[in-house]
């Protein structure tokens, strides 16, 4: 049994035909926890649909009728880039119900995983780049309304910047500038990223993604990481090694909202970076360490991936389980 809950429902499967984005992962990931005795049936919990006047915390009621009506533009419809259809709403409320969940239990247990959700391209009053609502600020806000919390950080891994994230949280920057990364800078790891700053109010955003990607407008997060191509496991690692550090000095999150996305895999269609599996669980095992250190919750969603093989996408998203609760049983197993 897992020291943390797992989130997931059957119906997470998007019905959206032939797509680069596999709907089936949910389901593969699950199989896959299960045959490999990650996990058992037992650590699974079973999600309720977002209430929508939860998803209206975030999104406008203008927006929200379109997608309950089926009344979206062609060019709408064209920029969310996957088939609009009620059952897809019904699945993305799902994994957004699903986000609210995880943020309880995070709450409760001290983490908790999503297999799902992620969906940072999705702004208040529009979806796009396969994202129709934004589960985890939807999770955030709806945290705050309950009085769970004031104030989360955002921890974006996603190769993608989490662009209509930034924008909901409005953290605009007076100023771009390039943090001292001294250390890291000595060791010869760190070249060629920029990382900038801005200051920032309830929720504290933090993007590492592909400079040279999509999306090519990137409202300002609190700290954006605007990683090169062919970016390597050691220059990553220390970039977010150097942005949570920089984030959690000057920010006291109640809860982490880490979004685990695979797509920074070398073999990923969609993405740039060139990381390899084992880079990508050194990554989650950072990002649980540092909460952890910290005892700060943590609900993860899952986000992008688009291995050449489905396969891999899988492993990925696999290890981001096995990397927690490698950090969660350490961390509770009693000394000597
Ligand atoms: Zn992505």
């Amino acid at each position: 049994m897992l020291p943390f809950k797992l989130v997931y429902s059957e119906k997470y499967y998007l019905p959206i035909g032939e797509h680069v984005f596999r709907a089936d992962k949910y389901r593969l990931i699950r199989e896959r926890l299960l045959q490999q005795s990650v996990a058992d049936d037992g650590d699974f919990l079973n999600p309720g649909p977002a209430s929508e006047s939860d998803v209206l915390l975030v999104h406008s009621p203008h927006y929200v009728n379109k997608l309950m009506e089926g009344s979206l533009t062609a060019r709408e419809e064209l920029e969310m880039e996957i088939p609009y259809s009620p059952q897809v709403v019904a699945a993305i409320m799902l994994h957004t119900g699903g986000s609210i969940l995880a943020a309880e239990r995070a709450l409760q247990d001290g983490l908790c995983v999503n297999l799902g959700g992620g969906f940072h391209h999705a702004f208040p009053d529009h979806g796009e780049g396969f994202c129709m609502i934004n589960d985890f600020a939807v999770a955030i806000r709806t945290m705050q309304k309950r009085g769970r919390i004031r104030r989360a950080m955002t921890v974006d891994c996603d190769v993608h910047q989490g662009n209509g994230t930034a924008f909901i949280f409005g953290n605009a920057r007076h100023r771009a500038n390039m943090l001292p990364s001294a250390a890291a800078t000595a060791t010869g790891v760190i070249s060629g990223a920029t990382i900038s700053e801005g200051p920032s109010k309830d929720v504290f955003t933090i993007s590492l993604h592909q400079e040279n990607n999509y999306p090519y407008i990137k409202p300002a997060s609190s700290i954006d990481v605007n990683l090169p191509d062919g970016c390597g496991d050691m220059e990553y690692l220390a970039w977010l090694d150097n942005a949570l550090s920089s984030g959690l000095r000057q920010f006291e999150p109640e809860l982490l909202c880490y979004v685990a996305g695979a797509d920074p895999f070398s073999q990923d269609q969609l993405g740039g970076l060139n990381l390899t599996i084992e880079g990508l669980k050194r990554r989650d095992e950072l990002v649980f360490r540092a909460a952890r250190a910290r005892n700060l919750p943590v609900m993860t969603t899952y986000a992008g991936g688009y291995a050449n093989h489905v396969e891999d996408t899988v492993t990925i998203h696999c290890n981001t389980v096995i990397a927690a609760s490698e950090v969660y049983r350490a961390a509770t197993t009693p000394q000597g």
